[in-house]
C-alpha cells in the first residue's frame, strides 16, 4: 500500500523534495526540489510543452512576468469579493478553514481545537507586494495568482505576432501563488507552485466541441505517460460549484492516498475573460466574423494542470514495493523492495553506469562509457560502492530504467551487460552502439 508518508520519506532521503527552508523549520506550504525532483518536475513540464507546442502547429508559447498590473487582477475578478474561498474562522483559535472542505468532510467544529465556527466569509488569496520604494497602497501589487491572466492580456500581442486564426491556443508553464489557508498533504496544496496552462480560443459556436475535445486529450495524455486508468477520473462541476467565468468545468481527479483530488482543470471560460480585459484595459479584444462582420468575443477553453500535483501524482501512481525482495538471494517477507515504475520519459535517471567490481581497470573503462552517455545527452548516474544488488535496487528505488555493469568479460568482448528495470532481463550490447541503443530503447 502507498502512503503519502512513504512518498515523502522516499522523496527527503532520495533528493527529490525537500521542505522550504527546513534548517529555519521550515515556511508551510513551501517545497524545495533536491537533484532527483529537478529532473523529474523538469520532465513532466518538457512532456507537457512537447504536447502542447512540439505536436500541435496552433498552439503557441508564451512566458509572462508573474508581476503584473494590479488592474490585471480586478478585471479577473481575484480581487472582488465573488472569487475568493469562503472561509470559516474558529471564534476560540482564530484558525481558518475552507468551508467546502469542512461541508465535504461534514464537520462543524473546529478540527483543531473544537470550538465554534463563524458563518462562511470570503477572503483574498493572492499574495500582496509593494513594488517601489514607498510601502502604500498605491504601490501595492499582486504575486500572479494564476499563469493564465498573462495569456489573455497579450492575446493581441500573440495573435498579431504569429498571424494566428482561430482556434489557436496559448499556453505558460510558470509560478503561481496562493495565500493558501490550508496548505497540505505535501505537495498537493502549496503557496508557491507552477502551472502548465493551455488557453484555447474558439468561435462561441464551437466551444463545447472544443471543451470535449480537449478532456478527452488531456486524459489520453495522462495515459501515454503511463498513468493507471483507475486512477483517474473525471469530475464535472455541479452548477453551484462552478466559479464566476466559467460555463463548464470538468476536474480531471486522481485517485491520491488521501482520496480523488483534482490534478488538472478544464473549463468553458465563455468570453468572459477577453470581454472583461477589454473593458477594464480599454483595448479592444474582440474579433470580426468576416461573414456577417458582427463583433465578438472569442471563447477560451482551458487546460490547467499544476506541475507540482502531477509530480506527486506520477510518484504515487509508480509506487510499487516488493515484500520479499527481488534482486537479494535471502528472499526474506521483512525485505521490502522499492521500485518506481516511473515512465521513460518522466523517470530522473535515464542510465546507471556500474562497475562490476573496484579494481581500477573497471573503474576506468565504466567512466569512459559514462562520460560518452552524458555527451550523448543522457541524465546518468555512477556508483560502484556495494554489492551490486544492492546498487540495483539503489537505481530501482529512483526508477533508473537502464543500469549497465561493466565487468571483466566486458574486457575483452567490448560489451556491456544492460538490465532492464521492470522486467530484470539482462541483454549484453556493444559499447559501441550502446547510446543508440539506449536511446532507442529510452524512447520506445
Ligand atoms: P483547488 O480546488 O484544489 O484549490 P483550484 O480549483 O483552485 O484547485 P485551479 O485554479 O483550477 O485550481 O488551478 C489549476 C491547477 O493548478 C490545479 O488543478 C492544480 O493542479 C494546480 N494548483 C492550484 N492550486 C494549487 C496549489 N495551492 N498547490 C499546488 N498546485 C495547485
Amino acid at each position: 500500500m502507498v502512503t503519502l508518508e512513504k512518498i515523502v520519506n522516499l522523496c527527503k532521503r532520495r533528493g527529490i523534495i525537500f521542505p522550504g527552508s527546513e534548517i529555519y523549520g521550515g515556511l508551510a506550504g513551501t517545497y524545495d526540489y533536491g537533484p532527483l525532483g529537478v529532473e523529474l518536475n523538469r520532465n513532466i513540464k518538457e512532456a507537457w510543452r512537447r504536447e502542447m507546442f512540439q505536436l500541435h502547429s496552433n498552439i503557441f508559447g508564451v512566458d509572462s512576468s508573474i508581476l503584473m498590473q494590479r488592474r490585471v487582477w480586478e478585471a479577473s475578478g481575484h480581487t472582488s469579493a465573488g472569487f475568493t474561498d469562503p472561509l470559516q474562522e474558529c471564534k476560540k483559535c482564530h484558525h481558518r478553514f475552507r468551508a467546502d472542505h469542512l461541508t465535504e468532510q461534514r464537520i462543524a467544529k473546529c478540527p483543531d481545537c473544537g470550538g465554534e465556527l463563524t458563518e462562511p466569509k470570503r477572503f483574498n488569496l493572492l499574495v500582496e507586494t509593494h513594488l517601489g520604494p514607498v510601502k502604500d497602497d498605491a504601490s501595492l501589487t499582486y504575486l500572479r495568482g494564476e499563469t493564465t491572466q498573462g495569456i489573455y492580456v497579450n492575446y493581441r500581442n500573440i495573435k498579431t505576432a504569429v498571424r494566428a486564426e482561430l482556434p489557436f491556443g496559448i499556453g505558460q508553464i510558470g509560478k503561481a501563488f496562493r495565500n493558501e489557508i490550508t496548505p497540505g498533504h505535501f505537495i498537493y496544496r502549496m503557496r508557491e507552485f507552477e502551472q502548465m496552462e493551455m488557453q484555447y480560443f474558439v468561435r462561441p459556436e464551437e466551444a463545447d466541441k472544443y471543451f470535449d475535445h480537449w478532456k478527452e486529450e488531456r486524459l489520453k495524455w495522462y495515459l501515454a505517460l503511463g498513468m493507471k486508468k483507475e486512477n483517474l477520473r473525471f469530475r464535472p462541476h455541479a452548477k453551484d460549484e462552478l466559479a464566476h467565468y466559467a460555463r463548464a468545468a470538468e476536474d480531471i481527479e486522481y485517485n491520491f492516498p488521501f482520496g480523488w483530488h483534482e490534478i488538472e482543470g478544464i473549463h468553458n471560460r465563455g468570453d468572459w475573460d477577453l470581454s472583461r480585459h477589454s473593458e477594464f484595459s480599454g483595448e479592444d479584444l474582440s474579433e470580426t466574423d468576416p461573414k456577417t462582420d458582427k463583433k465578438f468575443y472569442p471563447y477560451i477553453i482551458e487546460t490547467s494542470a499544476g506541475a507540482d500535483r502531477l509530480t506527486l501524482a506520477f510518484l504515487i501512481d509508480a509506487y510499487n514495493e516488493i515484500v520479499g525482495g527481488r534482486t537479494t538471494t535471502t528472499k526474506s517477507t521483512k525485505d521490502v523492495e522499492v521500485v518506481l515504475r516511473l515512465h521513460k520519459k518522466l523517470a530522473p535517471v535515464k542510465v546507471a553506469v556500474l562497475p562490476l567490481s573496484k579494481k581500477d581497470q573497471l573503474i576506468k573503462a565504466a567512466k569512459e562509457i559514462l562520460f560518452d552517455l552524458k555527451r550523448a545527452g543522457l541524465v546518468t548516474d555512477y556508483d560502484d560502492t556495494q554489492s551490486i544488488g544492492r546498487r540495483y535496487r539503489r537505481q530501482d528505488e529512483i526508477g533508473t530504467p537502464y543500469c549497465i555493469t561493466f565487468d571483466f568479460e566486458s574486457v575483452n568482448d567490448q560489451k556491456v551487460t544492460v538490465r532492464d528495470r521492470d522486467s530484470m532481463k539482462q541483454d549484453r550490447v556493444a559499447i559501441a552502439e550502446l547510446s543508440l541503443w539506449l536511446k532507442e530503447n529510452l524512447e520506445s
